[in-house]
């Protein structure tokens, strides 16, 4: 097994991230439990911003799974997890107009978006082959400027995966201020329930930038690593 004293630097993005997980499912399990005055469920939630706001051509849907909910910008579709989509819980307003959020953001060409949409592949493709690269790189360092070479490629693959994460911040930051606003203004959450769909939508904040950190780390960490070995 190969370890460099260097991967002890993710330490602080495994807690951080450890944090936000169990801070997400909390905060979402606490505020599941408390109904909404109006008692919207998320889909009637959805469906009602999306009729206000003027947009007929997405689609509500339920789909299997706890968290999975989504909008999916080329199916114009909108996808409530099952705890949601059937839920008037103050959690379930808060992620079904969370993803409102997207369309809105979808319907406007919120440039952030798009550049998340266009960073997709080369953060699937560096996720892996990055950190790959760079091993390959310190395995083969007997063979000098070929591996230097690949050490960089795979830094440069990695880069893309940083690039992804960080473009999600504003684009999820939007959806959920976006979200927050439209409840309110809308009236489907009353005065201190607008307190409890905010709690939700901070605490999935908190895994996307925890998320970002610990890459942020990872990429520190091969820099590091192959440093080492040039
Ligand atoms: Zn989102």
């Amino acid at each position: 097994m190969f370890f460099h004293w260097s991967y002890l630097i993710l330490i602080p993005g495994t807690l951080l991230t450890l944090w936000a997980q169990s801070n997400i499912k909390g905060t979402y399990r606490r505020y599941s439990q408390i109904n909404s005055s109006l008692g919207m469920t998320g889909s009637e939630v959805a469906r009602t911003i999306l009729g206000k706001m003027g947009v007929n051509d997405v689609t509500v849907e339920p789909v299997a799974g706890q968290l999975t909910d989504h909008y999916d910008p080329s199916a114009k579709a909108v996808r409530l997890s099952e705890g949601i989509h059937n839920s008037s819980s103050l959690a379930a307003a808060a992620v079904a107009a969370h993803e409102c959020g997207h369309v809105l953001q979808d319907v406007e060409d919120y440039k952030f978006m798009n550049f998340r949409a266009a960073l997709v592949p080369a953060a699937n493709i560096g996720s892996n082959l990055g950190p790959m690269l760079v091993m390959a790189g310190i395995f083969l360092s007997t063979m000098g400027s070929f591996s230097t070479l690949i050490m960089n490629a795979g830094i440069i693959l990695f880069s893309g995966v940083i690039a992804f994460h960080v473009v999600t911040l504003p684009v999820e930051f939007d959806a959920s201020r976006r979200a927050l606003k439209i409840i309110d203004d809308l009236g489907i959450l009353q005065g201190e329930e607008n307190k409890g769909a905010k709690a939700v939508l901070q605490a999935a904040a908190w895994t996307y930038m925890a998320t970002a950190f610990y890459a942020l780390l990872q990429l520190v960490q091969l820099l590091l690593m192959s440093q080492r070995r040039r």
